[in-house]
């Protein structure tokens, strides 16, 4: 049976600040879909920090116009109790006024894919929160690349023949196909910069679907820049994909990634338990694992991923990797690059009057090198 599993995600207000959506936010986008749930075989609906995201299956295929609209009508309602309660950021991820066939480019983020059911289909849906979609560039290539970090790239027949891998360009969106193991030098010099290049979608050498993840960039959608895109990614695991405990451990090292508050600053990405909120200790980004089963598009689970005792332990380390990094302030590299800082705006207005207060050093001419100037080697 061919069933399409849909992940359609949104910030479209929070309690107070960018923390979580509101009980009564989150009642609004249940009943939009509970009253078109004759569209789908099944649903979930959650929320990482203050992103509310929606699990759907069906048998429509991808980037069907009704699936999205439901989604986006459920976000339009979300959005409208956001407004009724003073909630932050109201509808921040909805960019335009009124749907037009597809919520791709319109703000809310999408990873789905169709496929033939497994008997015992097993897929993992990864939600973030306070960065952007590079952020899984490095789990994604511990999964897929880095057999130290998964031993099923050397025992699992499929994985070991390699997998193909789209990578987009977010700047210039455009999409690269690459195949492990003959183009691996040059996916990672992709996934070393995780502003420009990240991961859209990974299948295995006969074409099936493993991998999917929301690759929009608000900033570049809306012509300025409207808050960090934060990623979701939907992973089929077990038989001829990898275990979920390999798609899970991925994360237990927390790496830095670019968001955190005002989308500035670059903090560990620290796993957390299903439906938490944002932390007010400077917006650690956060990432969520909702581990599902499936069969004949029907869901149970989610079981939390990252409930267990022994992510409490990982969590330390993130909370003590984000209290180093926060030691310098805003010293880069704590904060972005200014291309990519959230407030680029209140940075340029700074720098503007740097530049009025720059003057030519007495003894040299701006810009020109001294005539014995050596570069170093
Ligand atoms: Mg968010």
């Amino acid at each position: 049976m061919k069933i399409t599993v849909s992940v359609i995600k949104a910030d479209v207000g929070g309690v107070g600040g960018h923390t979580k959506p509101s009980d009564g936010l989150i009642e609004a986008i249940r009943n939009t879909v509970k009253n078109s749930a004759d569209l789908l075989i099944d649903y979930y609906i959650g929320y990482c920090g203050d992103d509310t995201h929606i699990v759907m299956t069906h048998t429509h295929g991808v980037d069907n116009q009704q699936i999205h609209k439901l989604a986006w009508d459920a976000f339009m309602a979300g959005t409208q109790v956001a407004k009724d309660e003073g909630l932050y950021g109201a509808g921040q991820d909805l960019l335009k006024d009124s749907f037009s066939g597809n919520v791709k480019g319109m703000g809310p983020g999408v990873a789905e894919m169709e496929f033939e059911e497994r008997p015992n289909e097993a897929f993992t849906v990864f939600a973030a929160d306070k960065t952007e979609p590079g952020a899984f560039n490095y789990p994604i290539y511990r999964m897929f690349v880095d057999a130290l970090s998964n031993t099923g790239l050397i025992v699992n027949k499929s994985l070991a023949a390699g997998v193909t891998m789209h990578i987009m360009d977010v700047e210039k969106a455009q999409i690269a196909e690459l195949h492990l193991w003959e183009d691996k030098p040059t996916i990672e010099a992709a996934l070393m910069y995780p502003g420009r290049y990240v991961v859209d979608s990974v299948y295995t050498k006969d074409g099936e679907p493993i991998l999917d993840a929301s690759t929009d960039r608000l900033h570049n959608i809306a012509g300025t820049y409207v808050g960090k895109d934060d990623p979701i990614c939907l992973v089929r695991t077990q038989k001829n994909f990898p275990a979920t405990e390999e798609v899970g451990s991925v994360f237990n090292n927390p790496h830095y990634v670019a968001g955190n508050t005002r989308g500035s600053h670059n903090m560990p990405l620290m796993p957390v338990k299903l439906n938490s909120a944002a932390t007010i200790n400077f917006c650690i980004p956060i990432v969520e694992a909702l581990v599902f089963s499936m069969h004949n598009g029907k869901l149970t689970g989610p079981f939390d991923g990252f409930s267990t005792p022994d992510w409490d332990y990982i969590r330390e380390i993130a909370t003590k990797k984000a209290m180093a990094i926060r030691s310098q302030g805003f010293i880069h590299p704590a904060t972005l690059v200014p291309s990519e800082l959230e407030y680029a705006e209140g940075y340029r207005a700074r720098m503007d009057v740097l530049e009025t207060k720059m003057k030519p050093m007495e003894g040299t001419s701006s810009g020109e090198k001294k005539e014995n100037y050596e570069d170093p080697d």
